[in-house]
């Protein structure tokens, strides 16, 4: 059973301090799986996790991260084209309460469609460290369905 997971983290910039200690904290974890993350995250998570990997001269899982465009320039709406091609496990998502952002339309967009497809999603420090802790992070997980996905046969007068 393979339960390699597709794992998006993305943090606004007042936030990226957090979400990297989080993952520095969390790195035996993450490594063993697929990370996915927007431009500008994506480039300081690898290298944190490159940095890691070679103070401890552990090539056992190389790095692998994924990197979109960084948000403002379009990786959340691809961040969001893979959650609705079903390319998403789950989402980290440390967003800033406290600064309007430039493409707050895309943030909120990425956040929906993280609920309509019922992505685990974790928004800050704690929820992340509930979610990474859960049972279910390693163990097979079906994420249901929800009652939206008839939407496109749905009847029309
Ligand atoms: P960034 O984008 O990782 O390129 O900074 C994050 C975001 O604002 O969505």
């Amino acid at each position: 059973m393979d339960t390699t997971r597709n794992i998006a983290v993305v943090a606004h910039d007042n936030c990226k301090d957090e979400l990297l200690d989080f993952i520095d904290c969390n790195r035996g974890m993450l490594v063993q799986h697929h990370l996915i993350a927007t431009g500008t995250t994506g480039r300081l998570v690898k290298s944190l996790l490159e940095k890691r990997a070679a103070e401890s001269g552990d090539a056992s899982h190389p790095v692998n991260v994924t990197r979109l465009k960084s948000g403002p320039l379009g990786g959340d709406q691809q961040l969001g084209a893979h959650i609705a091609d079903g390319e998403v496990d789950i989402l980290f998502f440390f967003w800033d309460p406290m600064e309007p952002q430039p493409h707050d339309v895309d943030v909120k967009a990425l956040l929906r469609l993280a609920v309509l497809y019922n992505i685990p999603t974790a928004s800050n420090r704690s929820s992340a460290e509930f979610l990474i802790s859960s049972p279910f992070f390693d163990h097979e997980f079906t994420v249901k369905k929800g009652k939206y996905f008839e939407y496109a046969d749905r009847e029309l007068k």
